[in-house]
């Protein structure tokens, strides 16, 4: 008889899971670099990284050292005392951005909500009334209730009501729009440099300079959420330095632990006093573990080395696919920044991305969409020439297959 762990499969998890996930027909059991080997021994090259997440392939070397040094000295203690690993990780984020403080979560849509509450904390005690959001539709921010409500896809509000209030939604890169919204009532604004779930959308230079001066003006905070586009994934340690506009408020998370589950907000001194001893806190958040291995990617990360390797790595993919995309009609022209790459769907493949990924996992290489007219590519930073060379191969022979 075999034990449990060996006898489970993709079917299990409609026996025993909750069904809010439609996971894919395979299970994987291990990964290396940026291979993944399901329980048949299939293999996969990953051009998703977890949804932009394992930043640094699977089981990177100096990340399991961190992990394993780490599990072996201590794990966890609550925030009734600090420990080395939060200290040294928000010593090196503070020196690498434009923060001056930070507050650990344990995923994106956490530190989006410390995010929220802070920005509501701080127009409420400037002034009353000074407590509206305003955020973009097709914005993603996470699955709590108040995430979900500021993001804009209203899909992800539905059912859920009431939702809390006080949010207004905007066309995302409309300076006019935001122009006309935003008032002394505003106490944020929130937006993502580059919408990611909503369809790999850059802000373009204008948007983002107009909603730091109107930002300024209202004195309303600018809110980037980098939990997508953070740690290396567009070439820049974070997007908001390609840009050249600072944000207030910046959240990390997905890339910043590399697959293990932690989240930050970073702020100024200023702002961050606005959450004093007992406002918002968290039991995790900041545990050594999480924060040690967090620790491995950024120094890893913020190597010229792998930043550089991001753009030339970006160009190639981009080449290839928008020459596959011209061949069989499917998609084009790509866009996106670094490694965050989107192939959105021609008009007769319109809301068929998924097909792309289903063909994509039959012929051994993991593509993911953002929504049903947009195929995404979010390989690991550091892939392997070999790998990347692999993967395109097998992504050219499913569309191929597809269009056959
Ligand atoms: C993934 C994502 C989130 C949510 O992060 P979780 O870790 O799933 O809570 C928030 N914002 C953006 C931009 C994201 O891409």
């Amino acid at each position: 008889m075999s034990s449990p762990s060996t006898s489970v499969s993709r079917s299990t998890f409609d026996e025993v899971m909750v069904p809010n996930y439609v996971p894919g027909a395979i299970v994987p059991v291990r990964g290396q670099g940026s291979r993944i080997w399901d329980q048949d021994d299939k293999e996969y090259i990953d051009f998703a990284c977890g949804i932009a997440v394992t930043v640094l392939g699977h089981c990177h070397p100096k990340l399991v050292a961190a992990l394993t040094e780490q599990g072996n000295k201590l794990w966890h203690l609550s925030n009734v005392v600090t420990n080395e690993p939060a200290l040294r990780l928000a010593s090196k984020l503070t020196e690498k951005t434009f923060a001056e403080r930070v507050f650990f979560a344990n995923s994106g849509g956490e530190a989006n909500e410390a995010a929220f509450k802070l920005a509501r904390r701080y127009g409420n005690t400037r002034a009353e009334g000074k407590n509206e959001i305003i955020s973009f539709h097709n914005a993603f921010h996470g699955r709590t209730l108040f995430t979900v409500s500021v993001g804009g896809q209203a899909k992800y509000t539905q059912g859920f009501e009431p939702i809390p209030g006080g949010i207004t939604h905007l066309p995302f890169n409309d300076v006019a729009a935001l122009e006309a919204a935003i008032s002394d009532k505003t106490c944020a604004v929130v937006m993502e440099p580059l919408q990611g779930e909503g369809g790999i959308l850059p802000a373009t230079a204008e948007f983002a300079r107009a909603a730091r001066e109107l930002c300024n003006k209202h004195d309303a905070l600018l809110v980037y959420d980098e939990v997508q586009t953070g740690m290396g994934r567009t070439g820049e340690l974070y997007a908001y330095m390609g840009l050249g506009v600072t944000p207030d408020i910046l959240t990390t998370a997905k890339g910043l632990g590399g697959g293990f589950p932690i989240g930050a907000m970073l702020t100024t001194k200023a702002i961050a006093d606005y959450l004093p001893f007992g406002t918002h806190g968290s039991t995790y958040g900041g545990n050594p573990l999480g924060c040690a291995v967090a620790e491995a990617v950024l120094d890893t990360v913020s190597e010229p080395a792998v930043l550089e390797g991001v753009q030339v790595r970006a160009e190639k993919i981009r080449a290839r696919l928008d020459a596959l995309g011209e061949r069989y009609g499917v998609f084009g022209p790509t866009r996106g920044l670094g490694l965050l790459i989107g192939a959105p769907m021609s008009e007769a493949w319109k809301g068929r991305a998924k097909e792309i990924v289903n063909a994509g996992w039959k012929h051994g290489v993991w593509c993911l969409v953002a929504g049903p007219d947009v195929l995404r590519i979010a390989p690991s930073l550091i892939i392997p020439e070999a790998e990347l060379e692999l993967g395109l191969e097998r992504l050219e022979a499913a569309v191929a297959e597809l269009c056959a």
